[in-house]
């Protein structure tokens, strides 16, 4: 295990070729978890936090990816929002679903976000830094799709499977040859899988429903080891199961759904407006 504690970005490696990289200077709840595999032939980056430090910088400072063409390196967001998207425009070779593309391509506030404020940053990442006016630029990417595989060299591969709902274009990747999944927000442990997050403005209660129940099922004729989320702690298959089976009893309640509904209804001016940078805060 190796740790960078001064640095911006905190990077420890969890298995033989993976890597996972936080921002500890940033408030944990929105805090994501940047997943880096050293592929036999090409890097690749699963989701790249903020952006408000260079993590392709990090990488090649510490020798994890190369700074020339001789060996290559791309980025996948899991989906679009800020704190998975905001560092993606510091790489060549970007790639997220296509549902999910134009948010990011036009660095759009609702899609991507951009919930910051300034009391989520514990330690300024630069001199000078406002939260008031960090915004998802706008970054060059290119689409994926369902069934998509992200070649990893020596027959090694990650699969593109779409599971909408968190966003339009919210993907899992599954990485046969190491028994993992990469899940982003779809699924991550929040405690009880009825906090995971349906009522942002671009999800949908409806199709998290669908993913929910078709990825249980995935699961359960898959030899799956650990999974990967977007936050938090590393997961089993079993617990991942059981958050979104959680999740799915919380939907079968009137409560439940009605209030996830109302968020979601309010959450899509909340955001606009920029309401999350209240005075109180910025
Ligand atoms: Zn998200
Ligand atoms: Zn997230």
């Amino acid at each position: 295990m190796s740790r960078q504690k001064q640095d911006w970005f905190l990077t420890r490696k969890v298995a033989d070729n993976i890597y996972l990289t936080t921002e500890e200077h940033f408030f944990e709840f929105n805090r994501c978890n940047i997943w880096l595999i050293k592929g036999p032939t090409k890097d690749v980056i699963i989701d790249t936090g903020l952006g408000v430090c260079n993590l392709k910088k990090h990488y090649e400072d510490r020798g994890l990816i190369s700074r020339d063409a001789s060996r290559p390196s791309e980025v996948i967001c899991t989906h679009v929002h800020f704190d998975h998207s905001g560092g993606a425009h510091h790489f060549d070779n970007v790639f997220i679903h296509e549902l999910d593309l134009p948010g990011l391509k036009c660095g759009q506030q609702v899609e991507t976000l951009n919930y910051v404020r300034q009391g989520h940053f514990h330690r300024d990442p630069y001199p000078g830094f406002s939260a008031c006016s960090y915004r998802v630029p706008s970054t060059d990417c290119q689409p994926l799709t369902n069934g998509d595989k992200i070649d990893l060299g020596d027959g090694q591969y990650l699969d593109v499977m779409h599971y909408p709902g968190h966003t339009k274009g919210s993907i899992v990747l599954f990485y046969p040859q190491a028994h993992c999944l990469f899940t982003g927000d779809f699924v991550y442990d929040t405690g009880d899988g009825a906090g995971l997050l349906d009522w942002l403005p671009n999800s949908s209660i409806r199709s998290y429903k669908q993913s929910a129940e078709s990825f249980c099922e995935w699961l359960s004729t898959h030899d799956v080891n650990k999974v990967y989320p977007g936050h938090g702690s590393i997961l089993t298959a079993s617990r991942t199961r059981q958050l979104l089976l959680q999740y799915l009893e919380s939907k079968d309640e009137f409560c439940g759904m009605a209030c996830a509904t109302c968020l979601r209804v309010l959450s899509t001016p909340y955001f606009r407006l920029g309401c999350f940078r209240c005075i109180l805060w910025c």
